[in-house]
């Protein structure tokens, strides 16, 4: 039986997704180390807000750059999931919070700060069998990844899946206002002059607007197996 080589898997794809999800999952299944690479935006733009250098609708970008340099975001291993820390703090629960969302995008399209994280996420994958999730890994951190996929689906699809994680965390939000900001944050990441999102020419498009997690990891597992002619595939844990 031939297995899955240490190869990195790209999983780019608009906001809301489900990228995370699927990736965790592909990770467990086949014993690969995920990293979310919009948790580090995340954590920066937290950072930020925490100095006071974003905020009220502004960034500071002088201000930003005087933090950026000795801040230590790192990802820990615990119990089987990969968190993002601040030193010896885990961020993991503030970064999803919606007002990290509303400043990620803008800080994400400074190329500088771009730059701090592309290096960070080429450390941190050193020892490869990686899966990664964002919106320029197959494009710009990982362009010679060996399995790029591109994930996509219904913008009022993704809005609902989203609103309802969010009233399940106790945010107060509106629908509109999710949507709203996703398509936002679509815009401004396909539209900025450094790495953009975009489809790579090499990835396959997973469309999941009528799709369940399970047949999602079903299409996977057919991909692998066409490519790495796995006879014997484990069994699904979704
Ligand atoms: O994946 P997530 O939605 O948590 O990412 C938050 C934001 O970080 C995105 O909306 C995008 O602006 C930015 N990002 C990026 N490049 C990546 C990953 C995320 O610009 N590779």
């Amino acid at each position: 039986m031939s297995s899955i080589p240490d190869i990195i898997i790209a999983v780019d794809g608009f906001s809301s997704t489900g990228k995370s999800t699927f990736a965790k999952l592909i990770a467990k299944e086949f014993a690969f180390l995920y990293l979310d690479s919009g948790a580090m935006y995340r954590g920066v733009t937290l950072a930020g807000m925490e100095a006071g250098v974003i905020g009220d609708g502004k960034i500071d970008e002088e201000g930003l750059r005087k933090i950026i340099g000795p801040l230590q975001l790192h990802f820990r291993q615990e119990e089987g999931n990969t968190r993002l820390y601040l030193g010896e703090r885990c961020i993991e629960t503030e970064i999803r919070g919606w007002d990290v969302s509303q400043y990620v995008s803008p800080v994400s399209a400074i190329p500088w700060v771009r730059n701090w994280v592309d290096e960070r996420l080429h450390a941190f994958s050193e020892g490869g069998r990686v899966i990664m999730d964002g919106r320029d890994i197959g494009t710009t951190v990982f362009p010679n990844a060996e399995l790029k996929i591109f994930m996509t689906a219904d913008p009022a699809v993704r809005a609902q899946r989203r609103y309802d994680e969010l009233v399940a965390k106790g945010e107060t939000t509106t629908l509109e206002e999710v949507l709203a900001n996703l398509q936002d944050r679509d815009y401004r990441d396909s539209h900025r002059p450094t790495s953009p999102l975009r489809q790579a020419d090499d990835a396959y498009v997973l469309d999941n607007t009528h799709m369940t997690l399970h047949e999602e990891v079903v299409w996977m597992l057919g991909l692998l197996q066409g490519k790495f002619d796995l006879l014997d595939s484990p069994g699904l844990s979704c």
